[in-house]
């Protein structure tokens, strides 16, 4: 493998995009230059900065001459060393990546998109390449996650990842449990402070957390898996009563992402899942306040292991996407490539109606005798034990709040389905998963 132009030394380095992340990447390369060349050993040039729109106001004090709107050109002239990807997307992000990489540069990417949907094609090109693709960034935004998944904890065993890895719908559930708001509220709060975008639907709906949920899912069980094979639900159902029925339980509600190792008849399969669920005050990821993100993972030697910081955010991210760029820049000087992903468990996914799960269930009954009879024999019907029952109101306000032991995931969504039609339940109010709770 051939290191880094040994007539220079010099890193070249190619960045594509510069909106949010890439801008912050570009300022931090042009002030903190001689301190980022000293560690990685050899000067970081930035070669260019592909983008959509060359005549785009931009808030940053570099070369004009840099900017391009020909980013195959720049990444495939065969002078660049390593190539930045922060355009976000899947094409033309993967046709980029995949040109850098025929064309002899590693590649450091943020692309949580790109990664979770067709990750395995870019390695197998980074691998053929002999090159290093590198993306801490594409999780939970400055957090170091990745890494340590990969490398520091490649010699234990990793039972459960569960993150809070979406700042805006962590802010926006943060939001609705401090002030009473309902789901409308707190998003158009969250939009009024930039914490969501215009169109919400890539966060509220629960896309940006699977695709994460992928990334870390993939890493964690040495298997493939990609957003398709995330279960996903978003928060925009979540209601206030939902968040009042958790505080009563003492519990609060966060849209989790949940990669799971669990054991089977089969052998080991992984269970990885997106969708908001009650967890226990008293978790350490109930107090992830605001846009905060943090990942919590679960290892047989290690035990319980808690990252914690922001998520997003240009100068953050940026922070992961140059951390990348000194490793994969080292690694160029040493003509040697880094840790890379490993699939040899290839453990089978479990579909979410096998995965076993908790439910909380507020049901409106008519409040007569017979009821709480009628309603757990339903419950036992479907093969679902009640772990607590409490009633609560009289008359046209009575309700039953039921929290499930564990159950397949598919014989409480039956159970709630029977509920529904049964004459004496008015209606079945709530309905979440409680998690991170010992039985
Ligand atoms: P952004 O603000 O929308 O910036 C995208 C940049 O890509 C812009 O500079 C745009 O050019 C450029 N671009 C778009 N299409 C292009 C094309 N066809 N050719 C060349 N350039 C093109 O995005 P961002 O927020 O910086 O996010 C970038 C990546 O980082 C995404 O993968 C995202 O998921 C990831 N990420 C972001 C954050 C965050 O907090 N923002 C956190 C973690 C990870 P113009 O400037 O000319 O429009």
């Amino acid at each position: 493998m051939s290191s880094v132009h040994p007539s220079t030394r010099v890193l070249r380095v190619a960045l594509l995009g510069c909106g949010n992340v890439g801008t912050q990447v570009a300022r931090l390369l042009a002030t903190q230059g001689a301190e980022l060349s000293a560690r990685i050993g050899a000067p970081v040039e930035l070669a260019g900065i592909a983008v959509r729109r060359l005549g785009r106001e931009r808030d940053l004090d570099v070369d004009p001459g840099l900017f391009t709107t020909d980013a195959h050109a720049l990444v495939t002239a065969g002078d660049i060393d390593v190539v930045v990807e922060v355009i976000g997307g899947i094409e033309p992000a993967r046709s980029l990546v995949l040109a850098a990489l025929e064309h002899g540069a590693s590649v450091v990417s943020a692309n949580k998109a790109l990664l979770a949907e067709d990750g395995g094609t870019l390695f197998a090109a980074a691998e053929k390449a002999a090159r290093d693709l590198y993306y801490e960034a594409a999780v939970a935004g400055a957090i170091p996650i990745l890494r340590p998944l990969r490398e520091s904890l490649a010699g234990d065993r990793v039972r459960r990842v569960t993150g809070i890895v979406n700042g805006t719908t962590n802010f926006v559930l943060d939001k609705m449990t401090t002030t009473g708001a309902g789901f409308s509220e707190a998003l158009e709060e969250a939009q009024r402070l930039g914490y969501a975008e215009a169109d919400p639907t890539a966060d509220v709906e629960g896309f940006d957390a699977a695709a994460k949920a992928a990334i870390l899912a993939s890493l964690a069980f040495h298997t493939r898996v990609v957003t398709g094979d995330v279960h996903r639900e978003g928060i925009s159902d979540v209601t206030a009563t939902d968040v009042a029925s958790a505080a009563q339980m003492g519990c609060v509600v966060k849209l989790l992402a949940l990669c799971d190792l669990v054991g089977t008849d089969e052998g080991p399969a992984v269970s990885a899942r997106v969708h908001p669920a009650m967890i226990p005050l008293g978790h350490p990821l109930a107090s992830v306040h605001g846009a905060y993100n943090a990942v919590f993972v679960e290892s047989e030697s290690a035990g319980q292991l808690m990252f914690y910081g922001p998520g997003a955010g240009g100068a953050p991210t940026a922070s992961a996407v140059l951390g990348d760029l000194v490793t994969v820049g080292r690694h160029r000087l040493e003509g040697v490539t880094g840790a890379r992903e490993q699939t040899h468990a290839q453990c089978d996914l479990l579909p979410m109606g096998d995965t076993l799960t908790r439910y909380h269930i507020a049901i409106d009954v008519e409040d007569r005798t017979g009821v709480l009879a009628a309603v757990a024999t339903e419950f036992t019907r479907h093969g679902v034990s009640i772990q607590a029952v409490r009633q609560e109101g009289r008359g046209d306000d009575a309700q039953l709040v039921v929290v499930t032991h564990r159950a397949p995931d598919s014989a409480l969504s039956s159970t709630v389905a029977g509920l529904r039609e049964m004459d004496m339940v008015r209606d079945v109010g709530s309905v979440m998963r409680v998690e991170g709770e010992p039985e």
